[in-house]
């Protein structure tokens, strides 16, 4: 078995934060070596023309030796493959490391995204972290200072909608729209819901709704056009689940996932592996690499093996619709994410069957 490309991703130090919207959940912060790492790409290496190597997948740039790691993941990455930095970056470490910003814009990095939920309290208490809405703040600053972009992201739900106004406020207070063309970067925001897995589906009571969307701010709505390349604001939002549910309750089909998935897996600090297509938990769990090896993983993802592909390989959608889906709600999803929502909580039954 070759993969054009396999992205090895462990997750060697974890975060500081517990962020309630979490795709990757909560677990218990790791603490791995290099020598982990090495073992991580070594084991994978055989399987694929190309390796791209990161070190986390919670927090970037989490430990101290974050440079050193830097380098360590290029080394071990193929050179035509190299690791990527998706403008994300430790908010923790820019609050508090002098060096990080410098380094980050001597990579090259022009944008940083940084995650608000509302006013102080709200951010607090969303990001799961007392503090970490004055770190974002002095990551602002920082940045700006070192001729990086803040790029806001609000995620919306009922609790945080109605504090939006704040997001705007705080934009309009720092003048970032005037610091961020002093510096010759565009400033940049958006606002969306994020996905309803992982620690996110705990959010599904108070999930956004389309009467939800008139609340939002109309320069974040602005923006929020413009990062996303749509014309309204709903278009971004998606669909309304009853609208989903009546049309996935025609459907009959079922998917290999396996088979069509680029080979991005995820390694929790117990090395237990999952593939990014799903969330790092039980149902999408293919194996441990230390004790099943990555042959037998990947022939698992391949074949479809985990439990959640299994179920969407052989169950069709209006089974998963029909079992788990609600046809009055109004809350919004894309399709995929709302497929993806209804595969997690069917899982989650058939386990406790
Ligand atoms: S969403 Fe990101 S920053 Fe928040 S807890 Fe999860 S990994 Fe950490």
């Amino acid at each position: 078995m070759q993969y054009e490309n396999i992205s090895a991703v462990l997750d060697m130090l974890g975060c500081p934060n517990r962020c309630r919207h979490c795709f990757v959940g909560w677990r218990p912060n790791p603490k791995l070596t290099e020598s982990d790492l090495r073992f991580v790409a070594e084991a994978f290496r055989p399987y694929a023309k190309t390796l791209t190597v990161y070190d986390w997948n919670r927090e970037p740039d989490f430990g101290g030796d974050y440079k050193e790691k830097w380098e360590l993941c290029k080394e071990l990455s193929s050179p035509d493959r190299p690791p990527e930095r998706f403008e994300l970056a430790s908010v923790w470490r820019l609050a508090r490391d002098g060096e990080y910003a410098p380094w980050l814009k001597g990579l090259g990095v022009k944008y940083v995204q940084l995650t608000l939920f509302g006013g102080e309290e709200l951010t607090d208490s969303f990001t799961g972290r007392r503090g970490a809405y004055q770190d974002i703040l002095k990551a602002i600053d920082v940045l700006l200072e070192n001729g990086i972009a803040p790029r806001i992201q609000a995620f919306v739900n009922k609790q945080t909608v109605q504090e939006l106004y704040k997001v705007e406020e705080l934009i309009d207070r720092l003048e970032l729209e005037k610091r961020c063309e002093g510096i010759g970067i565009p400033f940049a925001c958006f606002v969306h819901q994020g996905s309803c897995d992982g620690e996110g589906e705990k959010l599904y009571p108070i999930w956004v709704t389309s009467d939800d969307l008139k609340k939002i701010p109309d320069k974040l709505a602005k923006y929020t056009l413009k990062h996303f390349n749509k014309r309204t604001i709903q278009e971004v939002f998606g669909r309304e689940e009853r609208e989903l549910y009546r049309e996935l309750i025609e459907d009959d089909t079922t998917e290999s996932l396996g088979s069509t998935a680029p080979a991005v897996l995820y390694i929790d600090g117990e090395f237990n592996v999952t593939p990014n297509i799903g969330v790092p938990s039980e149902p999408w769990l293919l194996g441990n690499l230390k004790t099943d090896g990555a042959e037998k993983i990947l022939d698992r993802l391949k074949g479809d093996k985990s439990p959640a592909q299994y179920v969407r390989a052989t169950v069709p959608l209006k089974e998963l619709v029909r079992d788990c889906g609600d046809p009055e709600s109004k809350r919004l999803f894309g399709r995929e994410d709302y497929i993806e929502y209804l595969l997690n909580r069917y899982c989650r039954r058939e386990a406790q069957e």
